[in-house]
C-alpha cells in the first residue's frame, strides 16, 4: 500500500463503521453547498446536483461535462422563467401567434422582411416598424406575432393602444409625472403602438404623444400600426410642424410595411355566407 488515499479507501471497504465515519462529512458539506445555493439562488444546481452526480459516475463524465449539465438546467429554466415573465408583462393579445397568421395573404416583401426581423437585431438598432393598411388587413395581428417571436428570444415588449397609452400619458401629465411614465416604457425593447390615428385625439393628447416618440428616438423601438398613410397624419397631430416633426423622427430608422390586402374579416365573412348560400336548400 502506497498512497495514503489507497489505505483510507481500503480501510473503509473493510469496516463499514469507517465509511459512516467518512460520509458524515460529505453529507454535512452537501448540506452546506445546498444552503449557499439557495442564498445564490440557484434551485436547479441545488435540486440537482446529488443525482447528476451519481449519474455522471454512472455515465462516466467528466468533470465539465457534469458541471456543464447542471449550468444548461440552471440556465434553461431561468430563461423559461424570464420568458413567462416577459409575456405576462408584453399584455400581448393571446391567439394573435406567427402559426396562426396567414402570412401568405400579405405581399410576399412584408413576409419576408417579417422573416428578417424574427431575429430581434433591429431591437438593437433601436429601429421602427411602421405597419399600414386597411382595417382588418392584419396589422395588429402580424405585429403581434412578430413581438410574440421577440418574448419568446427574451426580448422585452409592450403592446398597447395608442389611445390607451395616450390616456395613461395625458393622465400622468395632470399628475406631474409624465417624465417618470415615460421612463417606466423604456425598460420595454420594444414599443408597440396600435391604431394610431383610429380615434380622433385632442392637440393635448397629441402632444403627449409626441413627447414620447421624441424621448424615444433613438433609445428604443416603436412598433406602430395605423389605417391612415402619413399624408393624412396632420389630422392625428393636428399642426404641420409637429405631423413633420413625428414622421421624421419615425422614419429616420424604420422599416415600413404596406399590407395592401383587403380585410380579413370582411374575406372571411364573404365565404362564409358563400357556403351557406350553396348548402341552402333550392326553391322548387
Ligand atoms: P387590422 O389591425 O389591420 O385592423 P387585425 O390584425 O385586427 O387587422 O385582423 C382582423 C382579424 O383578422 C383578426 O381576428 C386577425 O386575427 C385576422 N387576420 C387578419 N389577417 C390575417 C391573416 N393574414 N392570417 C390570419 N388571420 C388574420
Ligand atoms: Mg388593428
Amino acid at each position: 500500500m502506497s498512497s495514503l488515499a489507497e489505505k483510507k479507501s481500503l480501510a473503509a471497504k473493510r469496516s463499514p463503521r469507517a465509511t459512516a465515519v467518512d460520509s458524515a462529512p460529505a453529507t454535512a458539506c452537501q448540506e452546506e453547498m445546498k444552503e449557499q445555493l439557495r442564498e445564490l439562488r440557484l434551485p436547479m444546481f441545488r435540486e440537482h446536483f446529488q443525482t447528476l452526480a451519481e449519474q455522471a459516475t454512472r455515465e462516466s463524465l467528466s468533470h465539465p461535462q457534469y458541471l456543464a449539465e447542471l449550468t444548461r438546467l440552471e440556465f434553461q429554466a431561468r430563461r423559461q422563467r424570464r420568458v413567462q415573465r416577459l409575456w405576462e408583462e408584453s399584455r400581448l393579445p393571446r391567439g394573435k401567434t406567427w402559426e396562426t397568421f396567414d402570412w401568405q395573404r400579405i405581399p410576399l416583401a412584408v413576409a419576408r422582411q417579417g422573416e428578417s426581423l424574427r431575429d430581434g437585431s433591429f431591437l438593437d438598432r433601436r429601429e421602427n416598424l411602421l405597419v399600414f393598411g386597411k382595417p382588418g388587413s392584419g396589422k395588429t395581428h402580424c405585429v403581434c406575432a412578430l413581438a410574440q417571436r421577440l418574448v419568446q428570444q427574451g426580448r422585452a415588449m409592450l403592446f398597447t393602444s395608442c389611445s390607451l397609452l395616450v390616456q395613461s400619458l395625458l393622465a400622468a401629465k395632470r399628475d406631474l409625472r409624465l417624465q417618470k411614465a415615460i421612463k417606466q416604457l423604456a425598460r420595454f425593447e420594444g414599443l408597440i403602438l396600435d391604431d394610431l390615428g383610429y380615434v380622433q385625439h385632442g392637440r393635448e393628447e397629441m402632444e403627449v404623444l409626441f413627447t414620447l416618440l421624441a424621448e424615444r428616438y433613438e433609445r428604443g423601438s416603436v412598433l406602430l400600426t395605423s389605417n391612415l398613410p402619413f399624408s393624412q397624419w396632420e389630422q392625428i397631430f393636428k399642426d404641420p410642424m409637429t405631423t413633420a416633426a413625428a414622421i421624421d423622427r419615425l422614419v429616420h430608422h424604420c422599416v415600413i410595411w404596406e399590407l395592401n390586402v383587403t380585410s380579413y374579416r370582411l374575406e372571411n365573412a364573404q365565404k362564409n355566407r358563400r357556403t351557406t348560400s350553396s348548402t341552402q336548400p333550392k326553391e322548387a
